[in-house]
Formats: C-alpha cells, structure tokens, sequence
C-alpha cells in the first residue's frame, strides 16, 4: 500500500530491509501545527483522557459499544512505539543492493511454486480481478514472504499509540477507527489483530483502512482474514490493485536492450511515448528482438543509470509506486512480477563499475541541487523522482547524458560551482 506517510515496520525480516528503504516522514512540525494543543500529545500524558473521547467517538460512528470496550479497555500508552517511530533512520539502498536482496532465488522459485500450487485460485483471482498470480506473489513475497512474516504486536495498542502522538495523529485516528470496525464486523478480535508495531496487518501489510475498504472474503468463510487467509489475503491483494487502476491483460515492466546514443533525457518516467517511438529510437527487446510497434504508452527506466539494466514501464507499472513510493521498492516488486512470470535475470550492465553515492553524498548533492534554485523535497540522501528531475537539468544544462542518475562527476562539477 501506499506508504508515503507511513514507516515500514522494524521487526522481522522483512523489516530490516523495508526500513532501509523507508520513504521519509511527513514533517512533524507540519502535522501538529494543525493540531489543538490539547487534542495529542508528546508522551503518554493525557492519553486516558483522549482514549475516553476517541472511544465516544467511536460509538457515534457506529461500532457497537461492546467491541469498543473489548478493543480499548485497558489500552496503555507505549511509549516504546512512539519512540521507534520518531527514532527511525531513514536510509537508501541502490536498486543493485535492494533487488540483489530482496528479488532472491528462492522468492521466485517459491512463488512460483505456489502459484502452481494453487492454479485454480490464482485463475480464479485474475478472473475476477484481473491481476495476475505472478505480480500478487510478488507483493506477498516483499512484504512478509508470503505470509511468514507478519509481526507479532498489539495492533490496537500500537496504533492508539501512534493516534495520540502530535506528529501523525489523524492519519493514526483514521486507522484506529478502522481497526475498530474490522473487530466489530468480526473479521478480527482484538487478541488476533496483531502486526509489526506500526499498523500493518496480514499478509499484504494492509493498512487497517485499506483492510476495510478493500478487503474481502475469498475462501467464503463470512469473515475477511488477511492475516490466516491465504485466499482472503490474496484476493483483497487483487481487489486493492484493480482499484489502484490495474489494467487486465496488460504488461508492467520489461527489460530492454537500448542503443548508446538513447535520447537519455526521454529516460524519464514522466515521459510517456508509444512503443512504436522507442522502437524507432533503437529501443529492443532485452532478448534482441524488436519491440511491437505499437502506441501502448511506455516509459524508459534506468534505476542505475545508462550504463546499468533498462526497463520498459507500462501504464500498470504505476501500481508498484501507487502500492510503494519508493521508487527502488516498486521497481524491484516489478521485476520480481516479471521473473515469477517466467523472465530472465536482468542484464546488470557495467555492474559494479557503475559509481553510487553515499547517503551523504546525495545529501550534499541535494543541498547543492537546492542552492541552485531546485525544489528536491526533504534533503534525505534520497534519490526521489525530484531530485531525480534536478539531475536530469543540471546534467543538460552541463552537457553531461541526462539520464538522471547522480553520480560523482555531476556532483564534483556542483560542487566546483560548474
Ligand atoms: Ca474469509
């Protein structure tokens, strides 16, 4: 799910490497300033009193009082919750580092595997959703290796947690709400609603609101369970991907053979331009063959650069970075759809020759990107499509092959005030 507000989790395995590509926190200041100085709170202080009033207001929206009371009596503060979330490192990863990682043999031989396993209700999902078992493995693998990861927390009392916290209360309040209504529907108990410790549930991680908004129950049990449904799990999957605008039938992503004198600065996922167009640019199927010389809108994507792999993105593409803003995370879920539905291993280009900068080098980059009159966002040493954009400009406006990815020369040419 979308995640540009949210932290990934922390614990499990699955954690360390979704932290490490956690998109940044909304600014805290920004959040509270929209906030009564009585209606949240900097630590556990006052949290009794606002429960009482959140657990009103829940009655007046609907959930019965006896769930109400099942689900928040007895709630405490923990502070350790709050603590992580403010304590969070937010750090980058290459799409070398995170892909090498996350898109491992044994993710897509099992999912395979499991697709094989259960033909009849992969077909079933995708004909009724459109979303082929291929890129539902994908996501269920990234997000808790198909189910065997999923946190072990009291959702309820982390999420309250984080509701009564000034910097993100009513993003949390939303969630809390929800994740009252899932008990009260009877999906969940309080005792089994358990996750990582920042809300994510099952075994797609769903948000508690997306749980309720696009959940839904598959193995026709009356009950949606994205934590111990497999079916109900995969089927919601399907649901909230047909909702992000999934397209049946459609490709997503394949990798490309492109010529060395590619226009780079059409290299760009904002740039949209029918296949027929990269065709005629020299643009080849990663196998040599030529592309179908049609209008499907497509965009060139170079996660490492020209001297690295290049993919073609089609309009399904915008699925993983609907589901995942992190631009190296929805490449990656993609091209690990792409190698469960039978693709190769990329061609990883000049490999490990190709330059990678630091955290602090894309911080400083970024600092320098600013000072020039650029809008990057956050200064975070993350490589985001803004900052990207800064690139791709300061690489023309230096002659250098715009092809937006920062590397040492550009920032040495910054830096020499070029
Ligand atoms: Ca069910």
């Amino acid at each position: 799910m979308r995640r540009s507000t949210l932290p990934l989790r922390t614990a499990g395995q699955i954690a360390a490497v979704a932290a490490a590509l956690m998109v940044p926190l909304l600014d805290a200041g920004a959040v509270s300033a929209q906030q009564p100085p009585q209606a949240c709170g900097n630590n556990g202080a006052g949290f009794d009193q606002w429960l009482a009033g959140f657990k009103q207001q829940a009655i007046a929206q609907g959930v019965s009082p006896r769930t109400v009371a099942a689900a928040l009596n007895g709630i405490t503060y923990d502070a350790n919750v709050v603590g992580t979330d403010r304590g969070q490192k937010v750090f980058a990863q290459s799409f070398f580092e995170f892909s090498d990682r996350m898109v491992a043999n044994y993710r897509i031989q099992q999912g395979r595997a499991l697709i094989q396993k259960n033909q009849a209700l992969f077909d079933r999902i995708e004909q009724q959703f459109g979303v082929p078992g291929a890129v539902l493995v994908a996501f269920w693998g990234l997000e808790t290796d198909f189910g065997a990861f999923m946190g072990d927390k009291n959702t309820l009392r982390s999420v309250a947690s984080l509701a009564w916290d000034c910097r993100r209360a009513e993003m949390f309040r939303t969630q809390l709400m929800a994740a009252l209504k899932i008990i009260d529907r009877g999906d969940l108990t309080p005792q089994t609603m358990r996750g990582p410790w920042a809300g994510e549930l099952g075994q797609f991680q769903f948000l508690p609101d997306h749980y309720w908004n696009y959940g839904v129950d598959f193995d026709g049990d009356g009950r949606v369970d994205l934590i111990r449904s497999a079916p109900d799990a995969l089927a919601s999957a399907a649901n909230y991907i047909k909702a992000l605008g999934w397209q049946r039938g459609q490709p997503w992503l394949e990798e490309i053979r492109v010529p060395p004198n590619l226009p780079w600065d059409q290299a760009d996922l904002s740039i949209k331009l029918p296949r027929a167009q990269w065709a005629r640019f020299g643009v080849a199927r990663a196998g040599g063959g030529p592309l179908p010389a049609d209008n499907l809108p497509a965009s060139v994507l170079l996660p490492m650069g020209r001297s690295g792999p290049a993919f073609l993105v089609y309009p399904n593409f915008n699925v993983f970075t609907e589901w995942n803003n992190s631009l190296t995370y929805a490449t990656s879920a993609a091209y690990l759809a792409a190698r469960v539905a039978g693709a190769p291993p990329f061609n990883r280009g000049a490999g490990k020759a190709i330059p990678v900068l630091s955290q602090s080098q894309v911080i400083e980059l970024q600092r320098l990107l600013n000072a020039r009159g650029h809008h990057v966002g956050r200064v975070d040493g993350i490589t985001g499509s803004a900052t990207r954009q800064a690139v791709k400009v300061e690489q023309m406006r230096l002659g250098l092959p715009a092809d937006s990815y920062p590397t040492p020369d550009l920032l040495a040419a910054l830096r020499a005030g070029r």
